[in-house]
């Protein structure tokens, strides 16, 4: 069965999470943005095994510790899609322009693409590209827990920023709609910042994406 634990890192307070399989004891880790003496101190008080680092996409508070993470847990890193490279790269001076603890680029080990799966002990988990935010925007939907990590394309009462370099509105709409809503109105989205909610709530209330 799938088990989560949410971990806010840095000032921004994004929902990095710690996801294992409880019968098999593999974990991975989403969006490790920052505090990695934390987030393995969470890996250890799980009690499980770490495999892999999966990103949503490469902006400093999701990505600035993935190199970091990856080098001290030996563990591969997982996405973004490739278009996001170049948000990858420029993780050194996102970490200036923010205060951040400096941060090193790297090449992912996978990229991921639309419908790619990937494998958490017995769990399976669809990829969907969603851009808008960024280029290289990916989401991790579980299907039988009914779950869905959402990375910065959709908060409860809000949307993901597009004023950044490759941020696009009308295409962050369209995967919200096209993308997310399938996925069901019972799923529970866990976004980047803020508290947890589900598609139906956010496509009854959602004032950017409501009544969609
Ligand atoms: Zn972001
Ligand atoms: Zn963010």
């Amino acid at each position: 069965m799938l088990q989560y634990r949410i971990l806010p890192v840095t000032a921004f307070a994004q929902n990095a999470c710690l996801l294992w399989d409880n019968v098999t004891g593999d974990a991975v880790l989403t969006d490790p943005g920052g505090e990695p003496d934390r987030l393995m101190q969470a890996v250890r008080e799980a009690g499980v095994q770490l495999r892999e680092i999966w990103l949503t996409h490469a902006h400093i508070d999701h990505a600035g510790a993935a190199a970091e993470v990856a080098q001290r847990a030996g563990v591969p890193i997982v996405g973004p899609h490739p278009v996001d490279q170049f948000w990858i790269d420029a993780l050194p001076q996102q970490a200036q322009m923010f205060g951040f603890p400096p941060a090193r680029a790297f090449t992912p080990d996978r990229w991921l693409a639309d419908g790619d799966t990937l494998q958490l002990g017995s769990l399976a988990f669809s990829v969907r590209h969603c851009p808008g935010h960024t280029p290289g925007h990916v989401v991790f939907h579980q299907p039988e827990a009914r779950r869905c990590w959402v990375g910065d394309v959709l908060f409860a009462g809000s949307i993901g920023r597009t004023d950044f370099p490759g941020g696009n509105h009308q295409q962050l709409i369209d995967s919200i709609t096209g993308k997310l809503w399938p996925m069901g109105d019972d799923t529970v989205f866990i976004p980047g910042h803020g508290p947890e909610s589900t598609f139906g709530e956010e496509r009854r209330s959602n004032p950017f994406v409501g009544g969609t």
